[in-house]
């Protein structure tokens, strides 16, 4: 494998807690609840997913695919949910802070040339609304995130489209990307978007050691602010510290 040309990272988790606030998360977590129940999904569906909106959202989803006939019904539930989430990500977004130790390493990546693209599951207009309010929309190259669209349906992470997506962006192959998340979904997108370089962060993680490592990942470390860490990174950005004291 040749030098790491790019990073691709999570967002949620991996560079901040969205729903630091838990009455924003458990609002969105309950009308996903009561839109999906009133569509027809069962509520002991709903609440077996636990009390994340997203895990309600996709089961509900899933439930829809499996018993529902009518493929627009099934639409219509997933843009219904969108409308909803999208609501409560930019209402979470205006307070949201990056984690200890984000910041510097986004600007040591940039410092070394590295671009560095958002691969998130999140709305991608309050990814960028947190980026603007934490002055950070300059270290980040790309922002590639939900949409609201047809196309959105079922190829959010675990699939690898996303990834696919922003390593089209940043003009770069799986084999120069170093991927970064927090969650089973993240090392499965990049497992299959055929990033070999995957790490996981433990730190905000729901998942275990095990867990992520089942799923693919390949080095484990506790917090974003540890990638400069990794010997694959420490070479370029100890390079670019060097050439800039020449
Ligand atoms: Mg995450």
């Amino acid at each position: 494998m040749g030098p790491v040309e790019v990073v691709l990272t999570d967002f949620e988790r991996t560079l901040v807690r969205m729903f630091e606030d838990d009455g924003i998360e458990q609002r969105f977590a309950e009308e996903v609840l009561k839109n999906c129940a009133g569509r027809g999904v069962p509520e002991g569906v709903l609440k077996a997913a636990g009390g994340s909106p997203y895990s309600r959202w996709t089961r509900a989803h899933r439930w829809m695919l499996k018993h529902e006939q009518d493929r627009l019904a099934t639409n219509r539930l997933y843009h219904a949910i969108t409308r909803i989430a999208i609501v409560y990500e930019m209402e979470a977004a205006k307070s949201v802070k990056l984690f200890d130790g984000v910041y510097p390493v986004l600007e040591q990546l940039q410092f070394a040339g590295i671009p560095v693209v958002i691969v998130s599951n999140n709305a991608t207009a309050a990814v960028e609304l947190v980026l603007e309010k934490n002055d950070a929309k300059r270290l980040v190259d790309h922002v590639v995130g939900r949409e609201f669209n047809d196309k959105m349906i079922g190829i959010l992470k675990p699939k690898p489209n996303l990834v696919v997506t922003a390593l089209k962006r940043a003009g770069h192959d799986a084999g120069t990307a170093l991927l970064v998340g927090d969650s089973v979904d993240d090392m499965r997108a990049g497992r299959k978007a055929k990033i070999r370089r995957r790490v996981a962060l433990l730190e905000h993680s729901t998942a275990t050691k095990l867990q992520l490592r089942r799923a693919g990942a390949k080095r484990i470390l506790r917090t974003f602010g540890e990638l400069p860490d990794l010997p694959e990174l420490r070479r370029v950005l100890h390079n670019a510290d060097a050439s800039a004291g020449r």
